[in-house]
């Protein structure tokens, strides 16, 4: 059975499975210059594969969404500095007002002790005893002021750091950016090129070539392959040598196929037949 011979039988069944011979079928057939064309189609494709590879994976894309995350974790950090200075802010106006009030309180008191006001022994001992516990008091809230001075000194080193890496994060993802634009553009070009390339290539190969290389190339991602010294270069298998001599019996405008891997197997000098 001339197993190695390209088919087309519209619209079924599937043509990675149909051989020439059957019923309903006609051998699909091409020139030699039509058929080495079709490597030159496949060498596109696979150039075209290879671009879309590339802008999927370009690095510039992963290393800006690391920057992205680190940007909304920085910018979440500045807030919380923020409001944490805040409340400090307010925590420390709070004591220094506690401490003016028990500060006047005490000029009061004392203001009555020198003055010679009070001179009952009890009252006397009372206001002293009162300006000794409001003296604690004043100490107490001092310390307060400045626990949170000292806190607030802190949260602000603190948000200053983050400020400073949040400037160089931008400037790090503007630089990315502009790295991964010209890249995508770069692609586009290579890609722009290649297609007109290929639709200059595809109008010199009669359409039912075309239509069958279409078809393997979306079931097998390649749609054509150079036999090369008796290999298929889509599978890389080498080809038995009854496939090898029905081959060698084609007519060189027969379109014959891997046994294989049924890709379009294109017969060269290097074929070795
Ligand atoms: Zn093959």
């Amino acid at each position: 059975m001339p197993a190695v011979t390209a088919a087309v039988a519209p619209p079924t069944p599937d043509p990675a499975t149909v051989v020439s011979g059957g019923a309903n079928v006609r051998p699909v057939k091409a020139s030699p210059e039509a058929q080495l064309r079709l490597l030159e189609l496949a060498d596109l494709d696979a150039e075209l594969t290879r671009l879309d590879h590339r802008r999927r994976s370009l690095p510039e894309v992963a290393q800006l969404a690391q920057m992205h995350t680190r940007a909304a974790e920085l910018r979440d950090g500045i807030v919380m500095a923020d409001t944490e200075l805040g409340d400090l802010g307010r925590e420390q106006t709070r004591a220094e007002h506690d401490v003016e009030q028990v500060r006047s309180r005490i000029d009061r008191d004392r203001a009555r002790l020198d003055g010679g006001q009070v001179s009952a022994a009890r009252e006397l001992e009372n206001l002293q005893s009162e300006v000794q516990s409001l003296l604690r008091r004043q100490a107490d809230l001092e310390e307060i002021v400045l626990d949170a001075m000292e806190r607030r000194e802190a949260a602000d080193a603190r948000r200053a750091e983050l400020a400073t890496e949040q400037a160089s994060v931008a400037e790090q993802a503007a630089g990315l950016t502009a790295k991964r634009d010209a890249a995508l553009e770069e692609i586009s070009e290579q890609e722009a090129k290649a297609r007109a390339a290929r639709t200059a290539l595809a109008a010199d190969v009669p359409a039912d070539v075309l239509a069958l290389y279409e078809r393997i190339r979306a079931q097998q991602g390649v749609g054509a392959a150079m036999l090369r010294r008796g290999r298929c270069e889509g599978c890389h298998l080498a080809l038995h040598t009854v496939d090898l001599n029905q081959i060698r019996a084609a007519a060189p405008d027969e379109v014959v196929r891997c046994e294989e891997c049924r890709r379009i197997l294109v017969r060269t000098a290097e074929s070795g037949l």
